[in-house]
């Protein structure tokens, strides 16, 4: 979809601004110059710096604060280094959705955890009443 461009990419010489979904999802925004020259980053990105107008250094990365990749409100969107970027991608995936045995209530629980806790609850409480089990 084309979109307006910010005033900060037409500095730049920029003078068109596609925006598409990807598979993840996530939005990337494609630049053209006059010229037929591309540039092509995230759209957190896009809106980051034409925002705040100025560049983020290489290596660095827009983060999404709440975790929703398609939630590109200004306010939701922070630089972070690149290795923190995936440090806590990496955390999230290992944590598991389970379902408390004793109550029914879904809660996430760390993946290396199961080794020791087989079949966890929800809460201290409900780990309470399952102990009386049998
Ligand atoms: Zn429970």
């Amino acid at each position: 979809m084309k979109q307006e461009i910010s005033e900060y990419y037409k500095k730049k010489g920029y003078d068109k601004l596609y925006v598409a979904v990807n598979k993840e999802p996530r939005r990337v925004a494609t630049l053209r110059k006059p010229n037929k020259e591309m540039a092509s980053m995230s759209y957190a990105k896009y809106l980051y710096t034409s925002h705040y107008e100025c560049d983020i250094a290489d290596g660095d990365q827009i983060d999404h604060i709440n975790g929703d990749r398609m939630d590109d409100r200004i306010e939701n969107l922070q630089v972070i280094s690149k290795h923190y970027n995936i440090k806590k991608d990496k955390v999230k995936k290992e944590m598991l959705l389970m379902k408390c045995p004793v109550c029914g209530e879904k809660f996430l629980f760390p993946k290396r955890n199961l080794s020791t806790h087989p079949n966890p609850c929800c809460s201290r409480r409900c780990g309470g009443i399952k102990s009386h089990w049998k």
